[in-house]
């Protein structure tokens, strides 16, 4: 499903162009399980980003679907993404302001989805991690556990193929992060595929598939 060959993309720091993938190359099939890892600043994230649409390369082509992805004007590219991905971050980004229901419903607002049906669907999604009695509750009010699991229904709530998750247990406690591989392994049941940075080899262990970046690129590609 997913197609990348010799990617490259560097960054501008001052006058200089820095380079922080030097030449990337894999296949993601629909269905796997994958774990990122590398030490600090060896390019994981901004892989993540070229993966889910979020950032551009400067060399090298992405397949997805068949589709060219270099060759797609800005507002085709968001289309893909908002339909193709849901994302979870470390620091799980939700609107402190919005409770957790409204939290989920906003990526449907973006899709011009009906209110009455939104909100269906919010509720299920937060039933489907467990939170069908937090609906109503501010982040501030839900422990980190809670709050990434506010953030995976909001990833799954449009129905997409992949779940990005960059170092989705890296704030959180051992047995919450557990709680998240226990729903990331049923959404993978489910035939989602997932692709995951951890620093944590327990949590990476949670893949069957760990994909080891160095200094921009790929050290090592290992299947379990
Ligand atoms: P990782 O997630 O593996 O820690 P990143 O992909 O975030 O690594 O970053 C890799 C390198 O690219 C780092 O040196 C970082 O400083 C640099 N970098 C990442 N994003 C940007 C950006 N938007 N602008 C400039 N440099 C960046
Ligand atoms: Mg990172």
């Amino acid at each position: 499903m997913i197609e990348l060959s010799a990617i490259h993309k560097s960054f501008r720091q001052g006058m200089q162009q820095v380079p922080v993938l030097k030449g990337i190359d894999v296949d993601i099939a629909r269905g796997e399980f994958m774990a990122i890892m590398g030490p600090s600043g060896s390019g994981k994230s901004t892989l993540m980003n070229i993966l889910g649409c979020l950032d551009t390369f400067d060399q090298g082509r992405y397949r997805l679907d068949g589709q060219a992805i270099e060759s797609l004007d800005p507002e085709s590219l968001a289309g893909i993404r908002n339909r193709t991905f849901g994302f979870v971050f470390q620091l799980f980004n939700l609107i402190p302001k919005l409770s957790a229901v409204r939290n989920v419903e906003l990526p449907m607002v973006y899709a011009h989805v009906p209110r009455i049906e939104r909100r269906e669907r919010a509720r299920e999604a937060l039933a489907a991690v467990g939170l069908a009695q937090r609906i109503d509750h501010a982040p501030s009010e839900l422990s980190g556990g809670q709050q990434q699991r506010v953030a995976i229904a909001r990833a799954i709530v449009n129905d997409p193929q992949v779940i990005i998750a960059d170092e989705p247990t890296g704030s959180l406690d051992s047995a919450s992060g557990t709680e998240i591989m226990a729903i990331f392994h049923r959404l993978h049941d489910q035939g989602k595929t997932l692709i995951m940075v951890t620093h944590d080899a327990e949590i990476a262990g949670h893949a069957s598939r760990i994909l080891r970046l160095r200094d921009g690129r790929i050290e090592e590609d290992r299947r379990s």
